[in-house]
């Protein structure tokens, strides 16, 4: 081998050798997750530590969704409002979400048909319902004030959950009522959208449907996933078994119960 190739041979395998320490040395990162609920904790904590994955928005992409049709992962019932959107908050791309949005994330029977379309025609295999803080339905049903228009038809749907709270929990008050409200309301929603439809029942219980329920913080840009009571619980069941640790149940003593 003459000199000059002989050192740039060296040179080629010390830059390797580097790299393959430098590998080693480099904190593995996390698998991405592949199941529905995993994919929308990883895409979350990618947008609250401000580090978005861009997602194909081009012509080929449109084209694929067109002619092969949309296979969303997820239903997520979620509020209007502007601060809240569902695809940027989970990071996800086009065909990724089936997206309901209604102030207070609440369920009628237009948004129950939608979710419907989605359980048994998309075969879309999780149910969210995403409420978060400073959520203007929720404070409005907890003010109790007048309201104009149809407003009061959307509020009502939120009210009974702060009468109930009225009664189990007579000392909150102010933002602590308002926080525990949106809570609530989130498995009131995920309860109603339960016992109203014998499609979402039939799907849960041919094991091909699951639910999650969480509340997104404005500022934090963090979905807090709340524990759920039956049977909406099978994902926490999932990760308690699948880490085989009893890491879920203390989270589960961090959440707050009715
Ligand atoms: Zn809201």
């Amino acid at each position: 081998m003459k000199p000059l190739v002989k050192v740039l041979a060296v040179g080629v395998v010390a830059a390797g050798v580097g790299v393959a320490a430098g590998r080693m040395l480099a904190p593995q990162p996390k698998p991405i997750p592949t199941e529905p609920l995993g994919k929308l904790q990883y895409g979350n904590d990618l947008f609250a530590q401000g580090k978005l994955l861009s997602q194909p928005v081009d012509e080929m992409t449109r084209y694929k969704l067109e002619t092969e049709g949309q296979k969303p992962f997820a239903i997520i019932v979620s509020c209007a409002d502007s601060r809240v959107p569902p695809e940027l908050i989970f990071n996800q791309g086009l065909g990724d979400l089936f997206v309901v949005r209604v102030a207070g994330n609440i369920v009628n029977a237009e948004n129950l048909a939608s979710i419907e379309y989605a359980v048994e025609h998309l075969k879309t295999p999780l149910i969210v319902v995403l409420g978060h803080t400073h959520c203007g339905a929720v404070k409005a049903a907890v003010s109790g004030k007048h309201l104009e228009g149809h407003l009061p038809q959307l509020v009502a749907h939120i009210e009974p959950v702060v009468k109930q709270l009225h009664a189990t929990h007579p000392h909150l008050k102010g933002d602590a009522l308002i926080e525990r409200v949106v809570e609530e309301n989130v498995r009131h929603t995920l309860q109603t959208i339960y016992q109203r439809s014998d499609i979402v029942r039939h799907y849960y219980e041919q094991g091909k449907l699951e639910f999650a329920g969480g509340v997104y913080h404005l500022r934090e840009g963090k979905v807090e996933w709340l524990k759920l009571p039956e049977p909406f619980d099978s994902s926490e069941e999932k990760s308690a078994s699948s880490t085989g640790s009893s890491a879920a149940h203390a989270a589960d003593a961090h959440s707050s119960h009715p």
